[in-house]
C-alpha cells in the first residue's frame, strides 16, 4: 500500500448506472486511454493516470488496499464502508474527495403502502431488509430501536412480499421499484450521489501532482456543468 507509484490509479465501475458519466467526467478532465483485450484495465496516453473497470462494491476495498489511488462510487458505497470499518475499530481508508453531481439516489427506509406511517416507533421488532446494514444499524441505534436486520445483497424491494422482511432500507431515486412492489418511502437515512474518494492523507510521491492537476481540472469541468 505504501509502494512509491509514479502512475495514477482510479477504479471506476465497469457497467452499471455510473460506469458512463464517471468515464464522461474523466474525458472531461482530458484523460484518455489505450485499452487492454479484458476492459479491465486502461492505459492512460494523455497523462499518466490508469483505469481500472470494476464492480463498484470492490472499490472501498480496492481503495483499502492501496490497488487504486482514487475511485469513483456512490456516497453509500463508501459510507457503508466506513461504517463497518469504524464499526470493527479500523481507521479510516477513503475519504469523499468532490461530489460529481450524477449517480442521485437517496437511502430510505420504506414500508408496505398499506401502512399508517406513525413514525420510527413503528420498525420496533421490524426485519428490515437492507444491502446496507451498518448503515441501517447505525441509524436504528440512534433511534434506539430494536429491529432485525436482514442482509440481502439484491432484489431487497420484494423481500417484503417473499416474507423475509416488514419493512426494506434501499436505494430509490425516482420511487418506480418501489411502488412496483406495493412500497412507499417513509425516511431518508443518506442523501447519494457518484463520488471522488481518494486517500485520506496526501500522497508524498509522484501521484501528489497528478492528483492536483486531475483536481483542477475537475473542479473546472464541474463549474461549467453547473
Ligand atoms: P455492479 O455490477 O458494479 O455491482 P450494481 O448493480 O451494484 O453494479 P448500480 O445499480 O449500477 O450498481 O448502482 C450503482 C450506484 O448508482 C449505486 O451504488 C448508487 O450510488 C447509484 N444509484 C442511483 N440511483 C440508483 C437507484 N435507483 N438504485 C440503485 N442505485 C442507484
Ligand atoms: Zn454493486
Amino acid at each position: 500500500a505504501n509502494a512509491v507509484r509514479d502512475r495514477l490509479r482510479i477504479a471506476i465501475q465497469k457497467s452499471g448506472r455510473l460506469g458512463d458519466p464517471s468515464r464522461a467526467l474523466l474525458t472531461a478532465c482530458g484523460l484518455d486511454w489505450r485499452e487492454s483485450r479484458d476492459r479491465l484495465f486502461c492505459y492512460g496516453e494523455t497523462l499518466p493516470v490508469d483505469l481500472l473497470l470494476v464492480r463498484d462494491d470492490d472499490i472501498p476495498g480496492l481503495l483499502a488496499d492501496g490497488v487504486c489511488d482514487l475511485g469513483i462510487v456512490g456516497r453509500n458505497v463508501l459510507a457503508e464502508q466506513a461504517a463497518e470499518r469504524a464499526q470493527a475499530g479500523a481507521p479510516a481508508v477513503a475519504a469523499e474527495l468532490r461530489a460529481l453531481g450524477f449517480g442521485g439516489c437517496r437511502l430510505d427506509i420504506a414500508v408496505p403502502e398499506d401502512w399508517d406511517w406513525q413514525g420510527p416507533e413503528q420498525l420496533r421488532g421490524c426485519r428490515i431488509a437492507s444491502s446496507y446494514p451498518q448503515l441501517l444499524r447505525r441509524w436504528l441505534a440512534g433511534e434506539g430501536i430494536d429491529a432485525e436486520v436482514v442482509m440481502l445483497s439484491g432484489s431487497v424491494e420484494i423481500a417484503p412480499r417473499l416474507g423475509q422482511a416488514d419493512a426494506v432500507c434501499d436505494l430509490v431515486s425516482s420511487g418506480a421499484t418501489l411502488a412496483a412492489n406495493q412500497l412507499k418511502p417513509v425516511l431518508t437515512l443518506l442523501r447519494s450521489e457518484a463520488v471522488l474518494a481518494g486517500p485520506v492523507r496526501p500522497f508524498t510521491d509522484a501521484r501528489a501532482a497528478l492528483m492536483q492537476t486531475l483536481l483542477r481540472r475537475m473542479d473546472g469541468v464541474m463549474r461549467l456543468r453547473h
